[in-house]
Order: structure tokens, then sequence, then C-alpha cells
């Protein structure tokens, strides 16, 4: 099918540039809402080398949580409270100076306060037997395993272990391992001296923070010990880990608490079977989309709860992530929950715990941040709108183009005559007008050819009219640019010569006469034609020029035809 019978939309460049035009920029349209798309889900997951957007407000909001002792607090406006100095200020400065450390921020702590605030509740239990040192939470108040991790943590971060003796703390966590290999915590008094499977992560975590979590410190015995109890401490009956064995499963924290114990372990970091076996990878992953993903998407504390956790989001994304199954869960959504958040200025400043699990979620999705689909699409939607553009502006040139050269083809086709192609009377008038302007002279030269009616008689109409054409172009053929030739009317032309004398009009008009003479026309043979000339310096006007070249004109033909008269 020809482009032609498409219809008037497809029949003209300019209509398919059109197209081309609203084609891209529907492409281009399409490439920013997939890129609004793709920003909305995962533009705020931290790249390496580029500061996130809810850095900077963070870390303000933070640094001056830090009281003057070095803790950190929830509310500064406590800082002159007496008894701002609570169970909570270790946990609270550990999350703080967690996310202050994974905003590359730490610099801007009072570091050495934190420290001597840490070394204060650095001691030796009260009941203990042999070189054993932990941290409490208070001056006054017991070493407990929680504080402990917490502190070495802190301590960790800020690159200060040198202060404290490791292997002491190493062997003050080993004493809290039970004979059914958990690790029990007095800070949970309500468990008494049951290990949970808090605990026993808490100590693993700790362990590790202090570089001890090798096989000289604990045992593989002691590790195999801690499989056996993670191992025990999981439900078949609800496929879920519960706080300890023998205990119903209650919320989704004790499953990143199971995996914590046995991942880091040294006799299973080399073995992933045993890992997804003792954590019955499948099942529990099975558990966690049916029995804690909530109607956000994201997943809960409790057991069959609709209440959105970020803290149970972050512990489930954690334990999926280093597990190598970051696809159980969606990023899109959890982005969304925790976008809500934020506060105006995009920082996460609701209170210190949710700053940490949001930073560190945030920082665990990062790997399925899709930056190259993000750029990929930023790139394409750029192109697209300047190809569009460009195909408009084309469009609106070409546009422009046709209109002038329609123009100018009408005022062409005013000023030239139809037959033979050469200029008009009109035209000539216009020139005769331009020419009295620019130069002092000019001469006229009336040409008529001599009985061409007989021809239009003899041979008709349209031989006559190829004749014209054919003396038209012998005329055009023999004229100089500079002059102007134009069919006055009829068999009638004239030739308008600027600067010229008469003497020179005369020598022109001989010229043409003898070509025209020895000239063998199609179908007619020989024919003459009788010149008149006139002459100006510009007092008069082109009717009047032309009534003087008629005069000689007619002298001309008086006088016997093909020849030439200047009177
Ligand atoms: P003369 O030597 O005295 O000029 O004789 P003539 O026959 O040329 O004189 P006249 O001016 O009476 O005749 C001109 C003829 O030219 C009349 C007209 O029919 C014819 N004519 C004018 N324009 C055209 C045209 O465009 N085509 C043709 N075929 N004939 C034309
Ligand atoms: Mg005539
Ligand atoms: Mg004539």
């Amino acid at each position: 099918m020809s482009i032609m019978r498409l219809g008037p939309w497809f029949n003209s460049k300019r209509i398919l540039l059109l197209w081309a035009a609203i084609i891209c920029a529907a492409l281009a349209l399409f490439f920013y809402q997939e890129y609004r798309q793709l920003d909305k889900n995962y533009s705020i997951l931290p790249v390496d080398g580029e500061t996130p957007e809810y850095a900077n407000g963070t870390i303000k909001w933070l640094v001056k949580r830090q009281h003057p002792d070095g803790y950190f607090v929830s509310n500064p406006d406590l800082f002159d409270e007496p008894s701002i100095l609570n169970k909570e200020s270790v946990r609270l400065t550990r999350y703080a100076v967690s996310v202050l450390d994974e905003l590359d921020a730490l610099e801007q702590i009072n570091k050495e306060a934190l420290i001597q605030f840490l070394l204060r509740n650095y001691k030796s239990p009260s009941n203990a037997i042999g070189n054993l040192k932990g941290f409490s939470a208070l001056p006054n108040s017991p070493v407990t395993l929680r504080s402990t991790l917490d502190s070495v943590i802190i301590l960790r971060k800020l690159k200060a272990l040198g202060v404290i003796d490791s292997e002491a703390v190493a062997q003050l966590i080993l004493a809290y391992q039970n004979d059914d290999g958990g690790f029990w915590d007095p800070d949970y008094p309500e468990f008494g001296k049951q290990p949970t499977l808090k605990a026993t992560a808490n100590a693993v975590l700790s362990l590790m923070y202090l570089d001890k979590l090798n096989s000289m410190v604990i045992k593989p015995e002691s590790q195999e010990m801690i499989n056996n109890f993670v191992a025990d401490s999981w439900s078949s009956e609800s496929k879920l880990f519960a706080p300890f064995p023998g205990h119903p499963p209650t919320n989704s924290y004790d499953i990143f608490y199971a995996w914590v114990s046995v991942y880091y372990l040294p006799i299973n970091q080399e073995n992933d079977q045993i890992q997804s076996k003792l954590l019955h990878l499948e099942e529990l992953i099975e558990s966690i989309n049916s029995q804690f993903k909530t109607s956000d998407n994201v997943y809960s504390e409790e057991i069959n709860t609709d209440i959105s956790s970020l803290k149970a989001t972050r512990l489930i994304s954690t334990t999926m992530k280093e597990l190598g199954k970051l696809d159980v869960v969606s990023t899109p959504d959890i982005v969304s929950f925790i976008k809500e958040y934020r506060d105006p200025r995009m920082a996460f400043t609701n209170n210190i715990y949710t700053a940490h699990s949001a930073v560190k979620t945030l920082e665990v999705l990062a790997s399925t941040r899709k930056t190259k689909q993000l750029n990929l699409y930023k790139v394409l939607t750029l192109t697209a709108s300047i190809v569009a553009l460009l195909l408009l502006t084309t469009l609106i040139t070409f546009q422009r183009k046709v209109r002038s050269r329609r123009h100018r083809d009408l005022v062409r086709q005013a000023q030239s005559d139809r037959l033979t192609g050469l200029h008009n009377r009109y035209y000539l008038e216009m020139q005769f007008e331009r020419y009295s302007n620019t130069f002092s002279h000019m001469a006229f030269v009336l040409i008529d050819v001599d009985h061409f009616k007989s021809i239009n008689d003899e041979l008709g109409h349209l031989v006559g009219d190829e004749v014209l054409i054919e003396l038209s172009e012998l005329l055009r053929r023999n004229t100089r640019k500079t002059d102007t030739l134009a069919r006055w009317g009829g068999e009638e032309f004239a030739i308008l010569c600027p600067e010229t004398e008469p003497s020179q009009a005369e020598t022109l008009a001989e010229k043409l006469r003898c070509m025209v003479e020895s000239n063998n026309f199609n179908n007619v043979g020989k024919i003459t034609c009788s010149f008149g000339i006139s002459w100006t310096a510009n007092q008069q006007t082109l009717r009047e020029l032309y009534l003087i070249a008629d005069k000689a004109l007619y002298q001309s033909k008086r006088n016997g035809r093909n020849q030439v008269t200047y009177l």
C-alpha cells in the first residue's frame, strides 16, 4: 500500500514528523512515569559514596542528643534532670552510635566522654570467680549480657576496644552458657536462669564484636551445643523459633536471634547446608510470609497480628539478606513503610530506635536499589524529550520553509507569463521602478513578430503558441542578465536595458533581429521580427517609453518589417 493511500494522516513528511514527535513525547512521558515509580521505590536507598537525603537531618538530630556525660538520651530537654541516666541509656547510646557510624558521622560526637561513661560501668560481677569482666547499664546495677553487648558494640564502633580487657569480657560472656548450650542473661529476670535465643544471640554477637568468636575462645563443643540449643528451639508444630526450647513461639524477633546464634559460629561458617538445615530455611520463609506479613507487606513482631513493626521488618530483612534470600522481602513496600517515619526535612527524628531501624533497614536493602534502571530511565526520558523537541523544531522549520516556498511560488507565478515562462508586464513594471531609482538612464526595446496572424490562421493557434515559446527561448538566451526581458502581451516582447545608450540598444536589437531571421523555427521555418527602441534619462514613465517605442516599431513595420528603428 502506498503511503498516499493511508489517508491524510500519513500523506506528508510533515505529518510523519508530527507523528514521530508525538510518539517520542509519549515515550518520554512513559519513561518518566517509570522513572518516577522507581525513584519513589528505590531512590531513598543509600548508594556508596553518596550522602543519603535523610543523613544530615538525622545526624544533626542525633548529635544533639548526646549528654555532656557521653551517653545519648531521647530528649535533650531533660539533660538537667537528675534521673536522666537510666537503664535505657546504654542501649539508646548503642543505637545512636550505630546510626552515626552508618552515616559516617562519629567524628561529630564527644567520643572521650562516651568512653568514660562506659568505663564507669565496666567491672567484675560481684560473685565472679577468675578474671571475668563485663558492663552494667547503671553504675550500681549488676553486669548483664545485654549491657555488655551494647557497650562492646559502642567501643568497637569508636575503635576503643583497647580500653578494656577483651579476654576477660569474653570469659564473662561464656560464663552465661548453660548445660543445654543456650545463654541466659540476668538482664531478663522474668526468665530466671532459663537460656533464651535472645541471650544466646547477644552472647554470640558480643564475642563477634570483641573479635573473640573463634574456636580458641569458644570451643567447638560449645559451638555445637549452641547449634543444638537453636535446633531445640525450633517448633516443628508452628514451624517457627520459640524464645527457648519447650516454649511456644511468640514473635518474629526469635527468627533473627536463632539466625545470629548459629550464623557467625566458626564451625558453621563454612557450611551453608548446616545453617539452612538448622534454620529450616524453606519452612521458616513460609512461616514468615504466613504469620508475620502484614497488610502493608512488611512484618509484625507478634504472630498473626496486622501491626507492622519497623524493628521486626529490620530483623527479618537483615536475616534474609545474610541468608541470600533478600528477594523474599518487598523493597518497595518496606521503603514506603519506612518513608512514613520521616520528618518534613526527610530525616528520621522520631526516636533513636526508629532512626536506627530505618537507617539500618535501608542499608540492608541498598543492594536491591535499581540504580541501573533508575539511570536508564532518566537517560531515556531525557533522550526521548530531546528527540521530541528536535522533531518539533524540525517540523516548525519545515512548516515555515514550505510556507515561504509557497509564497515564493505565488509571487513568481504572479510575475511570469504562463505560456512562455518569461517575466510578464507586471514584473517589467516593477523592474522599471527599480531601475529608475538605481540607474541614470535606460533603453526600452519593443519586439513584435511580423505577420504573426497569418501563422495562426494558416497553421493554427497551437503552432502559433509553439513559435512564441521558441522565440522566447531564443530571446532569453541572447539577453544579458542585467537586462530584463518580458512578454509584453500577445506576440510582443520588451527588453528593459539599464545604463544603456540608444546606440547600444540598437546594436542589441540588430543582433536579435539577425538571430530571429536566421533561426529555423519548428513547423514554420523562417520568421522575422520588427523592433522599436526608446530611451530615457528617467524623465518618462514606462507608458511614455512604450508609446515612443511603439511609434518606432510602427515605423519599422511601415518601412517593410524585419528592421530596427530608433526615432
Ligand atoms: P504585423 O506584422 O503587422 O505585426 O502583423 P501581425 O499579424 O503580427 O499583426 P497583429 O498584431 O494584427 O496580429 C497579432 C496576432 O497575434 C493576433 C493574435 O491572434 C495573435 N496572438 C496574440 N497572442 C497570441 C498567443 O498567445 N498565441 C497565439 N497563437 N497567437 C497570439
Ligand atoms: Mg502585434
Ligand atoms: Mg505582429
